[in-house]
């Protein structure tokens, strides 16, 4: 075993990516919740299909761990065309999206997982080829550079972002399909729990699935995340069946409360409390008063915080509502909802 932290945090990584390999539904039927964005989603495909032509180009937006790269996987296994996949970070320079997209076969999906950090440059790049399905390339330098244009095939861009506003304009626009995932409700994830323990293997009763799905702020990822840790648990300390009295004991264990609450949650729900009055603090404050990343921040733990009633978000700043303090057994203060 690894000792030294960062490779500690690349294996568990692994492990995650491994494991969430092989939970991954991969037909529509098969992905649960979503309804609306499934039936567009299926109408789209099957029309795009009898013309025998590419799908239009789809956006994804959502908080992490809701199923954008799965979903993506999914079109292209119904279109019955092969997928590869990139991430906007890992596109360094121009010539690597280039080489992509000119190797593209006819009707392949291309992924870009968190495509809002897509440098300009390469968004350049991307414009001409998802309207025109052609590449402006520069050849030569100075007064003799010439600009040529290549085809590429007509493939289907997927693009997903954790924030459609982080996107330029002119990247939105030439989607012709976007869809915003939002959290899932209870019996989808129970539903999920339940699918994931049966491909696991493991036996789990009903109320137990549910039980672990109410903790899992809405986010498959976090439902199977649960899962396993409390599959662990009812091995060790228990017979490996996952009743709910093993489905509690192990989430309390991982202090996991009934709100689906982390530590870092509770520490920001605490700090704006305290620290701040109950806001409004902006999130950069907060970011440095609790040692966590701005983007976590806003793309992981606030969402979720506003969706649930716990914060609100003001022009001057985010805001503690009273449902926070009463989680804490503390009184809200009285405020004049003018200053907000
Ligand atoms: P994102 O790309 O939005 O961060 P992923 O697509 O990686 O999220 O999803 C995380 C995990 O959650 C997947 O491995 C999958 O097992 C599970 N998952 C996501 N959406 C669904 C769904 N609709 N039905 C079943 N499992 C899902």
């Amino acid at each position: 075993m690894p000792t030294d932290p960062r490779l500690v945090a690349a294996t568990r990584a692994d492990e995650e990516a491994q494991y969430e390999a092989g939970l991954r539904p991969r037909t529509l039927n098969d992905y649960i919740g979503q309804d609306r964005i499934r039936e567009n989603l299926d109408v789209a495909i099957a029309a795009a299909r009898q013309r025998g032509d590419a799908l239009d180009h789809v956006l994804l937006s959502g908080p992490p761990g809701l199923g954008k790269t799965t979903l993506a996987y999914v079109i292209a296994n119904e279109l019955q065309v092969p997928i590869r996949s990139t991430s906007g970070p890992v596109l360094e320079k121009p010539g690597d999206l280039a080489a992509i997209l000119s190797n593209l076969a006819e009707r392949e999906v291309l992924f870009i997982d968190e495509i809002h950090r897509m440098s300009p440059v390469i968004e350049e790049i991307l414009y001409p080829a998802m309207e025109d399905y052609e590449l402006d390339i520069v050849i030569g330098q100075g007064p003799g550079a010439r600009s040529v244009k290549v085809p590429v095939q007509r493939f289907t861009l997927i693009g997903a972002t954790t924030r459609t506003g982080l996107l330029t304009s002119p990247l939105r626009s030439r989607f012709g399909i976007v869809h915003r995932l939002d959290y899932y409700q209870e019996a989808d994830l129970q539903e999920i729990v339940r699918r994931s323990a049966r491909l696991l293997d493991v036996p789990i009763d009903e109320a137990a699935a549910g039980e672990i799905a109410r903790r899992a702020r809405g986010t498959p990822r976090i439902a199977n995340r649960l899962l396993r840790r409390v599959r662990d648990y009812a091995q060790v300390r228990a017979d490996g069946v996952i009743t709910p009295a093993v489905a509690d004991a192990a989430l309390r264990l991982l202090e996991v409360d009934e709100h689906g609450f982390d530590e870092v949650d509770r520490k920001l729900l605490r700090t704006i409390i305290e620290k701040f009055n109950g806001g409004p603090v902006g999130v950069n404050s907060i970011a440095a008063a609790i040692s966590e990343e701005k983007d976590a921040i806003e793309d992981i733990y606030e969402p979720f915080l506003i969706q649930i009633g716990f914060l609100d978000r003001t022009p001057r700043g985010r805001v503690a509502t009273a449902r926070a303090y009463d989680y804490f057994g503390l009184q809200a203060p009285e405020r004049d909802s003018r200053l907000w």
